[in-house]
């Protein structure tokens, strides 16, 4: 089979069951090092909920991202410039960066934003992306990344990376086949060659990978991750203007608006 990312014939792996019913065959690149599911089929039967029954992590990844994001955003990025959550479900991180008091918007194609109500992203230029747990359900990841970067040319996302050796497939809860919706797990390698294909540098820390053309070092973005996890967060809430209030101010204002027209 040919790769996702860099076209090279991909090696199959294993095979096993998705969706406890299809059997799958799950292939790795000599070349990006990038492991990917055979063409997945099956996805409107692993998408028929946008979240999974099982995915029980929702709120927690929010609240422990939040904290490496605001304080990356504050400390690398213009603070007071408006950010876009790619594939931002239910707008729960929109709307713990807008209580913050970042300027942020969320997009989601297949999720309602319920949270963040009134903070939809329309397409046009910001000054970073977030992506959290959402490359791994990118069938062609190249063009979900041009996607994402019609939004922003710096993207701080999330998603675990596949240990070397590639374990077996019950080894590591990650391949999820019981979902479906795990069919791209990366490499630190596979990362670095999709970036340098759009001309993006690459850092990463455990599972936080940046995309960007701004001039940031692998220190400097590993430290605020950290930092912003271990308690600098909190630093970055005193400095900045909460939004809470001004957004109820401001919905209730357009909400006034709309009655008018109407
Ligand atoms: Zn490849």
């Amino acid at each position: 089979m040919e790769c996702r990312v860099c076209g090279s014939l991909a090696a199959p792996l294993f095979e096993t069951e998705v969706l406890h019913r299809h059997k799958v065959t799950y292939f790795e690149c000599p070349t990006c090092d990038f492991v990917q599911t055979e063409y997945p089929h099956w996805l409107n039967e692993a998408y028929s909920s946008a979240f999974t029954n099982t995915d029980t992590g929702t709120l927690q990844r929010s609240l422990i991202l939040g904290k490496s994001a605001a304080t990356l955003l504050f400390f690398a990025f213009k603070a007071k410039a408006r950010f876009v959550d790619y594939a931002g479900g239910y707008g729960t991180l929109t709307r713990l960066m807008r209580d913050i008091g970042f300027d942020f918007y969320s997009t989601d194609l297949y999720a309602e934003n319920s949270m963040a109500r009134g903070f939809d992203a329309q397409p046009g230029t910001y000054e970073v992306a977030t992506a959290f747990e959402c490359f791994e359900h990118f069938v062609h990841p190249r063009q979900e990344l041009e996607k994402i970067l019609a939004y922003s040319d710096t993207i701080f996302f999330t998603t675990q990376t596949c240990p070397k050796p590639t374990p077996a497939i019950n080894n590591w809860w990650y391949y999820a086949p019981h979902h479906g919706q795990h069919v791209a797990l990366y490499r630190p390698k596979t990362l670095a060659y999709l970036g340098k294909e759009y001309g993006l540098r690459y850092h990463r820390i455990l599972n936080y990978h940046l995309f960007t053309r701004r001039p940031i070092t692998t220190f400097v973005f590993s430290f605020l991750v950290v930092a912003g996890r271990f308690g600098l967060s909190e630093v970055v809430r005193l400095l900045m203007k909460s939004r809470t209030l001004s957004d109820a101010a401001l919905l209730e204002t357009n909400a006034q608006k709309d009655k008018t027209i109407t």
